[in-house]
Parts: structure tokens; sequence; C-alpha cells
């Protein structure tokens, strides 16, 4: 079965959507398989995979409505070696049309458990934001990984961020738990960082993950290829950080 996480931060770009991609390439690297979702009406992730956001016959967003399955919508990053469950646009309606469905936070949920046995990640690039998408990433996930920039605001929007994975825990899905804060576009001289760095392993202990991302330019270059950092760049700083990264997420789900 299939373990899922919702990268998440309702923050905007904070590196989730980087994170997504370059996990996802990671972990195909290390031999596992792996589906991307995109939830975020951007379709950044879909784009960074190298899949096209305009020319995919379904998204997410059939999906999510009951139109269409995970199994006939799912694409491949073939430069990536993962499926890719593209998102665009269109998904921008779906806070809308769910208003009408039953069960509504747990539209992805259950398209998902029909795919679970494929693969070994399921990995949700959600949208910044804690809307009804995100909400339904939540409920699918096992857990939640949130990607951080050390400054001295992200402190300030994380306690809303796990005040709301509290609430998902207790009234939607028991499973919910903070994997981890990974730390990302990290800058070692920076003075600042470090502190804040330090403070979040002061109060989070080991839900920091060990591998930092640094602020790598190679990753930021990548998607205009459309091509995951590890894929684009697999020497490059960020790239390793990320294949140490996945290395770290393989350990750390064999404990959870
Ligand atoms: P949004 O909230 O809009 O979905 P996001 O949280 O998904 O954003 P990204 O799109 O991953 O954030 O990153 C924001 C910007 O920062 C992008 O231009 C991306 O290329 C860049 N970026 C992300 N991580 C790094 C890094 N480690 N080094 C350099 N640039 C980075
Ligand atoms: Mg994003």
């Amino acid at each position: 079965m299939a373990r899922i996480f919702a990268v998440a931060n309702q923050k905007g770009g904070v590196g989730k959507t980087t994170t997504t991609v370059n996990l996802a390439a990671a972990l195909a690297a290390h031999e596992q398989r792996v589906l991307l979702v995109d939830l975020d009406p951007q379709g950044n992730a879909t784009m960074g995979s190298g899949v096209d956001k305009r020319a995919v016959p379904a998204t997410v967003y059939q999906v999510l409505i009951g139109q269409t399955s995970v199994a006939e919508a799912r694409a491949r990053s073939e430069a990536g070696g993962y499926d890719v469950l593209a998102a665009n646009r269109e998904l921008a309606g779906a806070e809308i049309d769910l208003v009408q469905i039953d069960n509504r936070e747990k539209r992805l949920k259950d398209a998902l458990a029909l795919v679970d046995a494929e693969y070994d990640f399921i990995l949700i690039d959600c949208p910044p934001s804690l809307s009804m998408l995100t909400l339904n990433g939540l409920c699918g996930a096992h857990g939640v990984i949130i990607p951080m920039q050390c400054e001295y605001y992200a402190l300030e929007g994380l306690s809303d961020l796990v005040n709301t994975i509290k609430q998902v825990h207790a009234k939607l899905n028991r499973d919910l738990k903070i994997i981890g804060l990974l730390r990302v576009m990290f800058d070692p001289r920076s003075t600042l960082s470090q502190q804040v760095s330090a403070q979040l392993e002061a109060h989070f202990g080991d839900k920091v993950f060990k591998a930092i991302i640094p602020r790598n330019v190679r990753l930021a270059e990548a998607p205009s290829h459309g091509l995951p950092g590890v894929v684009f760049d697999k020497q490059a700083k960020g790239s390793q950080a990320y294949l140490s990264f996945a290395a770290e997420m393989i350990e750390r789900i064999k404990s959870i």
C-alpha cells in the first residue's frame, strides 16, 4: 500500500511545488513507484514534471467531481520516472462544484484508494491556501510534509497550519500526522536562517528533517526545461539535497 503525503503550507512561494516535484523524481531515482497529484490550479507541479497542463485528456478536477478515475486520468512524467495526476485552471472551479457533493473533503481519498496498491508513494502538491482543495489533500494523506523558509515570519504561519492539521486529525482523518518540517531555500551564511533553524529544532525536535535544501539556482531553472531539478542537474547542491531527503523519507516511513 502506498504511503500518501501532502506537501502543504498555506504561505505562497515557500517551495511546496519544488519539493513535491523533486521528491517525486528523487524517490523514483531510488526505485520507488510514485504518483504525484497536483492539487493546485496553477498546475506548476504538472508543468515542472514535463507534462503539458493544456494537453492532458483529464485532470484531478474530473477525478474530484467523479467524472473519471485516477487510472484514466494519470499521465506519465517520462523524464521524472513517475506518474502525474495533472491540474490546470479548471481546478479553480472545483471549490464551487464540490459544495453540492457529499463527503466533499474525502473525494481525493476515495479516488486514490483505487490505485493505492500500484505505488510506494503518493505525493500531493497543495495550493497556497487552507481551502477545500487543501482539505482534500489533508484528508487523503497519512502525513504532511511542511516546507519552510527559515525566516522570521515563517513561524507565525506555522501555527495556523498546525491547528488546521490538528482539526483535520480530530474530525476527518485519524491517520493524519505531521511527518516533518523541511528547511528549504536555506542560506547557511545568514545568521537569521541559522537562528530560525535552531528554533525549529528546539521546538519540533526530530520532526525537523535532517536534510536541508539550500537555495540553488539550478532548482529554479529546471521547471523552464520541463524537468525536475534532480534530473536537470543531478550534481547540483539542491538536487543532491533532495536525493538525501528522499533517502530520509524511505527510512522514515519504516517507523510510521
Ligand atoms: P505556491 O505557493 O505559489 O504554490 P510554492 O510554495 O509551490 O509556491 P515553489 O513554486 O516551489 O513554491 O517555489 C517558489 C519559487 O522559488 C519558484 O520560482 C522556485 O523555482 C523557487 N525555488 C524553490 N525552491 C528553491 C531553492 N531551493 N533554491 C532556489 N529557488 C527555489
Ligand atoms: Mg506550488
